[in-house]
């Protein structure tokens, strides 16, 4: 349970309570992860500007994107890691590996731990897609799901291993929603569409199957209905997961076409790591933050959630105005400077701050 109330600002007068969803109003829960939705948990909102200095709002998606996407590969695919890792380099995107365990150090597709930890090292991440791939009917489904999670956890110490995509195949009716969310926070599971932002079920997320769709008007799962209003209303900022597995020359050309597209568009999709956008979706659910301008030169904010602060700890993206007289601005949280980004909007500046929900209380000042 963290102690949201006791980080707020005390006894003073608040400028602005923002919430997203009637989560941020529930008193004494800390959520392992949020239930699936009955229906949208709020209306999907445009960029917002708040008005009044001291104003402040949580951002639908990291650095106030339009939409989020999240590149994953699966079945360890060990013979394409320095492929992928020189277009992370080249385009500055990072990507999210689902490994089946039991593969790594025995198949030639299975890596090794050491090329796993470099990946690690390099920014792009890796989680679970079970013990073996489902195949080991030694294994029940709780053993595939549940040490699957140790071994990373063993092998590349250190690593939060809180995500999971489910093996297709053959074997795929034995995966167990139910089972999956006793160990992690986020489950690739769904169907091959965009997953609309105000109904995210992260229980089972949908992901496209090899490939981006861009540039194709009336498709199912077009990216550019996430960055634009249009007739697929429901698809406007919400989050694209996709999922390759061997690649052969003619599908490398078509992710390089994929990510150029996505840098094209740089300023409007987050393209983040799986397990960071399923922890940013929650958090930014059941978060509220309140702000209150303490002098000329000092702004201070609080921002709490109700997810479980052992599992969820990425920043959200907290977007305050600033005093028309502020150049710039810098800020802190917990003794400890965060990043703090200052932009122009309409001859209003904004700080765009990267705060933990829950850490404490964030001083922001003029610079
Ligand atoms: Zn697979």
């Amino acid at each position: 349970m963290p102690p949201y109330k006791k980080t707020l600002i005390p006894g003073i007068f608040l400028l602005l309570l923002h919430t997203f969803s009637s989560y941020a109003e529930t008193e004494n829960r800390s959520y392992h992860h949020l239930p699936e939705s009955t229906g949208p948990r709020f209306e999907i909102p445009d960029r917002i500007w708040p008005e009044n200095p001291g104003d402040a709002n949580i951002c639908l998606w990291k650095d106030d994107k339009l939409g989020a996407v999240t590149i994953t590969i699966d079945d360890n695919q060990a013979g394409q890691i320095d492929w992928w890792m020189e277009q992370g380099d080249k385009y500055g995107y990072r990507f999210t590996w689902f490994i089946i365990t039991n593969w790594v150090e025995t198949k030639g597709i299975g890596g090794t731990w050491e090329q796993f930890q470099t990946l690690i090292d390099r920014g792009h991440d890796v989680q679970s897609h079970t013990a073996s791939h489902l195949g080991d009917k030694a294994f029940d489904i709780d053993d595939e799901y549940r040490i699957s999670q140790e071994v990373i956890e063993k092998n590349l110490p250190g690593h939060p291993a809180t995500a999971l995509a489910f093996p297709g195949g053959g074997q795929s009716s034995r995966n167990d929603p139910e089972v999956a969310a006793k160990y992690f926070i986020g489950v690739r599971a769904g169907s091959s569409i965009i997953n609309p932002v105000n109904r995210i079920n992260y229980m089972g997320v949908n992901s496209v199957s090899g490939q981006f769709v861009f540039n194709k008007p009336k498709h199912w799962a077009n990216l550019d209905y996430m960055i634009e209003r249009s007739s697929q209303k429901k698809l406007y900022r919400g989050w694209y997961c996709n999922h390759f597995h061997n690649l052969n020359e003619k599908d490398r050309t078509h992710v390089l076409e994929g990510l150029t597209y996505l840098k094209e568009h740089d300023a409007d999709f987050w393209v983040g790591l799986f397990r960071e956008v399923a922890m940013y979706g929650q958090e930014r659910e059941t978060a509220e933050v309140e702000s209150k301008v303490l002098s000329p030169n000092e702004i201070a904010l609080s921002l709490s959630d109700h997810m479980d602060d052992k599992f969820y700890n990425v920043p959200l993206t907290v977007k305050v105005r600033l005093p028309d007289d502020w150049q710039s601005a810098i800020a802190g949280q917990d003794q400890n400077q965060i990043e703090c980004n200052v932009i122009t909007h309409e001859n209003g500046k904004f700080a765009l701050i990267q705060v933990v929900p829950d850490k404490g209380t964030v001083i922001l000042r003029r610079d």
